[in-house]
């Protein structure tokens, strides 16, 4: 990681904009204001830059304990993977697929489990076409929008009056990406990702494909030796104080910064931590106190004993507590396999208790050892993925994309095109720094 300190800025303020939380929307939002020759202050809480994306060594390999893939349906992370030249790598394939059937997990070949859970979700996303007709104007068609988007997932599976069979195939996912119950996300938030993807199961799984060869943590190297601005590691925000003619940033240590301008680019999860004065406006507020990103996510690394082979599984809404797993690579011990779990009750240190949850997904591991973060009880993150409940993309947008006064909003969670991913911080970083320049 680049080192703190100054670099092509002037220190000692007041600055032309302060940048708060250096994920990717605010190192996008510093590195476009530093282009137009802004000095940038930027503050992070961390003692380190990335925030929902780091990366960890584990079993000898390099592992992403965070956001990960990337596509080229995502305009904005694929522009920055071109501008700095970033190799990525593609995930290796699966030998056989494990779904819940009615009569407990069953082994399926990666081309039939596709297939099956395809049809399900061609179903589940029948009309997005029509109400996403713009994918990254999302509310478009908002005529059609107003009443979907009050169903949540649940919602629209009961509607569909599936067999408990063609249920089975895609409630895992539905409540996983809600955050643990498909009751808690809504229909248009995972019909939008469908939607961006390009309408098709194969657009879909393609989300899950390529990674950065060397780490989300080299192409934000690449942004920052670009920015150069001034970076203060281990630097929470406490307060935000607009004059209305200076902002004031004040660290829970008390040291105070000034700037023209600011730029918050903290999770939405965290607002409701920063003292705004004037108080944030309604839906900043709404969305703060409702929050956007899912409250409880792990994503962990197991590492264990070569033996059942190279198999992703699936579980099913309400069993498994580590309802999505695959593998990731081979080590000189046996293999890493990544996996997600929302169950806030799940102790990854455990390692019979992780045995267990993948035995109900109808796999036996030899675990060796469990790496995973906790993203819910991360201070800075307060949450994992953005996952909009019923009503948010309706209620919230498009007034959250509004500044409040001298102050600009930036975060993945609440992008116009792929909130919960990368390219959604970076869209959101880039609108953050035209407002922020008057563009906009
Ligand atoms: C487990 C998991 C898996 C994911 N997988 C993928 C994936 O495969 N592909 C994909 O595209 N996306 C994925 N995502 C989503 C992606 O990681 C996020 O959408 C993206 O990283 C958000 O970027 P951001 O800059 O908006 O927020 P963040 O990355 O959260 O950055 C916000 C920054 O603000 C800092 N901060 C917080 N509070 C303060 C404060 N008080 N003062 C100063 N700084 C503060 C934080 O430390 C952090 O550095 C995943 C997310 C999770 C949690």
């Amino acid at each position: 990681m680049l080192a703190a300190g100054p670099a092509g800025a002037a220190e000692g303020g007041p600055y032309d904009v302060i940048v708060i939380g250096a994920g990717f929307a605010g190192i996008t939002a510093t590195r476009e204001l530093r282009a137009r020759g802004k000095r940038v202050l930027l503050l992070e809480a961390r003692g380190r830059v990335g925030g929902r994306t780091y990366v960890d060594t584990f079993g000898g390999h390099q592992v992403e304990m965070g956001g990960t893939w990337v596509e080229t349906t995502q305009p904005h992370i694929a522009a920055e993977l071109t501008r700095y030249d970033i190799a990525l790598t593609e995930e290796h394939p699966v030998d056989r697929v494990l779904l819940p059937t009615p009569s407990g997990p069953k082994e399926f070949t990666p081309e039939d489990a596709f297939n099956r859970t395809g049809a399900v979700l061609e179903r589940l996303f029948d009309g997005s076409r029509q109400y996403f007709e713009r994918p990254f104007e999302p509310l478009y068609r908002s005529d059609l929008l107003q009443s979907l988007d009050r169903l949540s997932l649940r919602d629209r599976l009961n509607q569909l009056g599936l067999t408990a069979e063609e249920e089975l195939l895609v409630n895992g996912q539905t409540a996983i990406y809600s955050g643990g119950s498909s009751t808690q996300g809504a229909l248009t938030m995972l019909s939008h990702w469908w939607s961006l993807a390009g309408w098709s199961n194969q657009g879909w799984a393609d989300t899950q494909r390529w990674r950065m060869t060397n780490g989300t943590s080299g192409l934000l190297d690449a942004m920052l030796a670009d920015a150069k601005p001034v970076l203060r590691l281990n630097s929470p925000v406490a307060s935000v104080t607009d004059t209305g003619s200076l902002v004031y940033v004040t660290l829970k240590s008390g040291v105070r910064y000034s700037a023209t301008r600011a730029v918050v680019a903290v999770p939405v999860n965290v607002w409701p931590t920063i003292r705004f004065s004037p108080s944030l406006p309604a839906a900043h507020t709404t969305a703060g106190a409702q929050g956007i990103a899912v409250p409880n996510a792990y994503k962990m690394f197991i590492h264990a004993k070569a033996g059942a082979g190279k198999f992703s599984a699936q579980g099913a809404e309400g069993g498994s507590p580590i309802p999505m797993l695959m593998p990731f690579k081979e080590t000189s011990q046996g293999l890493l396999y990544v996996a997600f779990s929302t169950d806030p009750t799940l102790d990854p240190a455990d390692k019979a208790q992780v045995a267990s949850a993948v035995r109900q997904l109808g796999a036996e591991l030899d675990i060796i050892e469990v790496r995973a973060h906790d993203w819910g009880r991360d201070p800075y993150a307060r949450g994992g993925w953005a996952f909009r409940k019923p009503g948010q993309l309706t209620s919230l947008y498009p007034s959250i994309h509004n500044t409040s006064g001298r102050v600009a909003f930036a975060s993945g969670d609440v992008a116009n095109g792929w909130s919960g991913f990368l390219d959604g911080a970076v869209e959101s970083g880039l609108r953050a720094a035209r407002q922020t320049l008057g563009l906009e």
